[in-house]
C-alpha cells in the first residue's frame, strides 16, 4: 500500500457517511490520458482539494506514477504539496500576494503571471535567496479571466529579461470551450496563442501549455508540450454523461451511507420540513444520515434517487441539514445499517456526478468538490 493512502486511511472511519476514493481507477485515468497526449509533459490539477478527492494524496500517487507537474489555485495548497513530500513542479494558476514571495521562492514554487505589477518583488526575493525563478505568463486568448494581451507582451518579456533572479519558463492559456469538439472556438483561441508563442522567438526551452480535459481529449494539436488535466483524471468527460459509451475514464469518487431507521407510514402524511411531500399511499421510508451539510445539496429534496439492495430509492421531501428520507416501499427487506449509495455503483446500477449534476442544474465537478470536502475520505483499491 502507498505510505500515502495508508497515512490518510489510519483514522478509521467513524461516520456512517464515507466518500470512497478508488486509488486504482486514478492511476488507470492518468495512464490512459497520458497515451492520449501528445505533450512531453503532464499537469495534474489538484486545485479544489484535487476536486475533492485529497489534494496530497492524489498528487503523490500521481507522481510515483511519473505525473510531471502539479497544478493547484493558490500559495497555500502549493506549500501543502511541498509538505506532504511533492517534488514536481507546482504551479500556482492564480498568482501570489506581494507579501508571500518569500514562500513562493523558499519552497520553488512556479506561479503564472498575469500582472507585471508582482515581478519586481519576486526578483528581488530571488537575488536574496540566490536562486533562479522560473515564471510562466498567462495570456488570454479568449477566457477572457487572466492574462496579458498581446500588445503587452513585448514589454513584459523585456522586463523580465531585465530583472535578475527570473526567467521565463513557460507560457500558458486556458480554453473557454475546449469540451464542444464541434466549437470553433478552440481552434481561434489556439491561433491566437501561437501569435503569442512566436514572440518569445528562440526560447526554446519555455514549457507552451494550454490543454485542459477537454483539449486533451478532443484537440490533440493543442497538446504542445504539457497538458493540464483536471476532471477527467478523476474520471469524467467535461461536457457531461460519456452518451457514446467510451469507457475510458472511471469514475474515482464515490459516497455511501447506512439506513438510520426504516419507518411505516400511512397514506396521506407530510413527509420532512414543510411538508412539500405527502404519501400517496401506505409507504415505508428510510431515514437517512445525509443532508446539505454532507454535500448532498437540498436541491436534490424531491428529485434525488439512492441505491438500496441495489434497487433505486427516491427522495422524498425536503433535504434536511444532516438527514433525509426516501422511499423503500418497492425494495424488500430494507433494514437499519443496510448500505444507501448516492454516489457509485451497487448491483448493477449507478448514479454518477453527471446524474446528479443534472438534477440540480451544475456541472459534475461542482458534485465532486460538494461531496468530497464535506466528507471523510478514505481510500480503496491501491
Ligand atoms: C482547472 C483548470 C484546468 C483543468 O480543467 P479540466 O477541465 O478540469 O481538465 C486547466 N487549466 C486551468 C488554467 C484551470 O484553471
Amino acid at each position: 500500500m502507498d505510505a500515502a493512502v495508508r497515512q490518510a486511511n489510519t483514522d478509521t472511519c467513524v461516520s456512517f457517511n464515507t466518500v470512497q476514493i478508488d486509488v486504482k481507477a486514478l492511476r488507470d485515468n492518468y495512464t490512459f490520458l497520458r497515451k492520449k497526449s501528445r505533450a512531453e509533459l503532464f499537469l495534474a490539477m489538484v486545485k479544489a482539494n484535487a476536486y475533492g478527492h485529497d489534494m496530497a494524496v492524489c498528487a503523490q500517487i500521481l507522481e510515483q506514477a511519473g505525473c510531471d507537474a502539479f497544478g493547484v489555485a493558490e500559495l497555500p495548497e502549493a506549500i501543502a504539496l511541498r509538505e506532504a513530500g511533492v517534488r514536481g513542479k507546482i504551479l500556482v494558476m492564480l498568482g501570489f500576494a506581494p507579501q508571500n514571495v518569500e514562500e513562493m521562492v523558499t519552497y520553488d514554487i512556479t506561479p503564472l503571471i498575469y500582472d507585471s505589477g508582482c515581478l519586481e518583488g519576486l526578483s528581488r526575493e530571488a537575488v536574496r535567496q540566490n536562486k533562479e525563478v522560473g515564471i510562466h505568463l498567462k495570456v488570454n486568448t479568449g477566457m477572457c479571466r487572466l492574462g496579458f494581451e498581446l500588445p503587452q507582451l513585448q514589454d513584459v518579456l523585456s522586463a523580465i529579461a531585465r530583472l535578475p533572479g527570473l526567467s521565463v519558463c513557460g507560457m500558458a492559456t486556458h480554453f473557454p470551450e475546449a469540451d464542444d469538439p464541434l466549437s470553433s472556438s478552440t481552434r481561434e483561441c489556439f491561433a491566437r496563442f501561437n501569435s503569442f508563442a512566436a514572440q518569445l522567438g528562440d526560447m526554446p526551452h519555455v514549457i507552451r501549455h494550454v490543454a485542459n480535459s477537454g483539449a486533451t481529449l478532443y484537440f490533440p494539436e493543442t497538446h504542445r508540450d504539457m497538458v493540464r488535466c483536471g476532471i477527467s483524471l478523476y474520471g469524467y468527460y467535461p461536457e457531461g454523461r460519456d452518451t457514446q459509451n467510451r469507457n475510458e475514464l472511471q469514475p474515482v469518487m464515490s459516497f455511501s451511507t447506512r439506513v438510520l431507521q426504516v419507518r411505516e407510514v400511512e397514506a396521506g402524511v407530510p413527509v420532512s420540513y414543510g411538508g412539500t411531500y405527502i404519501t400517496s399511499h401506505r409507504s415505508r421510508l428510510a431515514v437517512l444520515p445525509v443532508g446539505y451539510e454532507d454535500g448532498y445539496s437540498r436541491g436534490l429534496s424531491g428529485c434525488g434517487e439512492v441505491l438500496i439492495r441495489g434497487k433505486r430509492a427516491p427522495v422524498r421531501g425536503r433535504i434536511c441539514m444532516n438527514l433525509c428520507m426516501v422511499d423503500v416501499t418497492d425494495i424488500e427487506g430494507v433494514q437499519p445499517y443496510d448500505e444507501a449509495v448516492l454516489l457509485g455503483s451497487q448491483g448493477d446500477d449507478r448514479i454518477d456526478a453527471d446524474d446528479l449534476a443534472e438534477k440540480l442544474g451544475t456541472i459534475s465537478y461542482e458534485i465532486l468538490c460538494m461531496i468530497g470536502n464535506n466528507n471523510r475520505r478514505c481510500f480503496v483499491g491501491q
